[in-house]
């Protein structure tokens, strides 16, 4: 019988190959066609992974409303998942070459989607024709899910979920080596004020997404307060004013990081809101709640809305505003966005927060709760795919928790599993998932089709 390694190897060309016809499919989300509600493009590349699960032994292929599809072999009562993604974030600019012609450079394929998803994905496709090829009995069948909406919500796994069984064990190769046995809850939700009469703040806009602390706000207010904000900002960095129209424009800078690991940023919305508060411009209602941003923004932690807490599994809790803005009818309104644990439940996470905003006069609208997940990590299945990625790899990596979020959340038993290695990110010139040049490994991906065909082979014995 062929070893993992050898057919991984002995199929580096037929992988490759396989990938460009994936990556050449502009699978970004578009609107919605007949049968392909994220657009053409997503439903194209679904059609292609078909093509390529069947040329690869899958027995059969199954799309469920363009939402997602399968493939699948053996038993469907009992089988184990893999499930990946094959939509893409938009390209943004500076790409040295077209992001949806792929090809290879010094150990690199190049392309939208080579790392994030479609390169991890179709290493885990091939794995499975490692199994089918070398005739292994499959005590779980196997279903490879091809998600087609992750970048945007996961309205995919969802829908799968609402109407499809759910595998005993999955792992989503969306992340990174060795196991991500836990991931955070993340809650998201603005936090509006009442409508506020003859406020100070002409306008104010700060931060471009939820997750991101952000490094730039600007506000507005009547030019006869300029002289008040520039002697509040007296002796301290990061203010830039403007005049213009009888009106001065303020744009705070600040330190920018991800909603997971907001310790060390500088918020430039707090910047903002605490330059407004110790000029002294603002007054009764607009006071009260330029307060209440500033105190949910000045403590990351989530003290000041009672959500501050320790697991001894994950990093405490934390809370960032990631945007600021007035609405239409005149309302303050902050986007925040939380990373929680296990200590406290995420009924309790909501409910302390809308109390505490209530307190204040601010309502919570919008909002996006998914609860935290845990496996132990001396789980059979989790000790069991740490130990074959260190064999196959020769090091002694543990598994880990994570603040982001995969498709792993939202199955009742799963795992991220690769298949970026830490400490391996590659040249300069190769950029990583979302960003421009993405770029994927080659030897890490036929590694990956070693591991993950081990690890399909191996899950086999495991009892779910
Ligand atoms: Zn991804």
């Amino acid at each position: 019988m062929q070893t993992a390694k050898e057919f991984a190897e002995s199929n580096r060309d037929n992988l490759l190959r396989d990938l460009k016809r994936l990556v050449d499919i502009n699978s970004i989300k578009a609107e919605p066609e007949e049968g392909a509600p994220y657009g053409p493009g997503v439903k194209a590349a679904e059609e292609e992974a078909f093509r390529i699960a069947k040329e690869l032994g899958f027995e059969k292929t199954v799309d469920c409303d363009g939402r997602i599809g399968y493939a699948h072999s053996g038993s469907e009562d009992r089988f184990l998942g893999v499930i990946g993604h094959l939509d893409v974030v938009p390209v943004g600019d500076g790409w040295d070459s077209d992001p949806f012609d792929m090809y290879e450079k010094e150990g690199y394929v190049m392309g939208r989607g080579t790392g994030d998803d479609k390169g991890p994905l179709l290493a885990a496709m091939y794995a499975c024709k490692y199994l089918f090829d070398n005739k292994i009995p499959l005590r779980y069948g196997i279903r490879v899910l091809l998600g087609c909406d992750e970048e945007c919500g996961m309205s995919d796994l969802e829908y799968y979920i609402e109407n499809y069984p759910e595998p005993v064990f999955a792992f989503t190769p969306d992340a990174g080596f060795p196991v991500g046995h836990g991931e955070k809850g993340i809650y998201h939700a603005d936090l509006v004020s009442t409508p506020i009469k003859d406020g100070k703040i002409l306008s104010i806009s700060g931060g471009m997404a939820s997750n991101v602390v952000p490094d730039r706000c600007t506000f507005t207010v009547d030019g006869r307060y300029a002289d008040a904000l520039r002697a509040a900002a007296e002796g301290r960095d990061g203010y830039a004013f403007s005049e213009e129209d009888g009106k001065v424009t303020v744009t705070a800078s600040g330190k920018a990081a991800h909603a997971g690991y907001p310790w060390g940023s500088v918020n430039a919305n707090l910047q903002a809101v605490s330059l407004l508060l110790d000029s002294g411009i603002l007054e009764g209602e607009e006071k009260k709640a330029a307060e209440f941003v500033s105190g949910v923004m000045s403590d990351v932690d989530g003290g000041f809305l009672g959500i501050a807490a320790e697991d001894g599994r994950f990093e405490r809790n934390s809370i960032i505003g990631g945007m600021i803005s007035i609405t239409e009818d005149g309302r303050l309104c902050l986007n925040v966005n939380s990373r929680y644990n296990t200590a406290i439940p995420a009924e309790q996470i909501e409910k302390n927060i809308s109390d505490k905003a209530a307190e204040f006069g601010f309502e919570v609208r919008n909002v996006g709760n998914s609860g935290p997940f845990y496996l132990e990590p001396d789980s059979p299945a989790v000790k069991l795919m740490c130990d074959i990625f260190n064999s196959v790899t020769g090091r002694d990596d543990k598994p880990f928790v994570m603040s982001g979020g995969t498709y792993a959340r939202m199955m009742h038993n799963a795992v991220s599993f690769g298949c970026e290695i830490p400490g391996e990110e590659g040249p300069e010139w190769v950029g990583t998932a979302h960003m421009k040049n993405e770029g994927q490994s080659i030897d890490i991906l036929v590694k990956s089709v070693e591991i993950y065909a081990q690890t399909l082979m191996k899950l086999q014995e495991v009892d779910f």
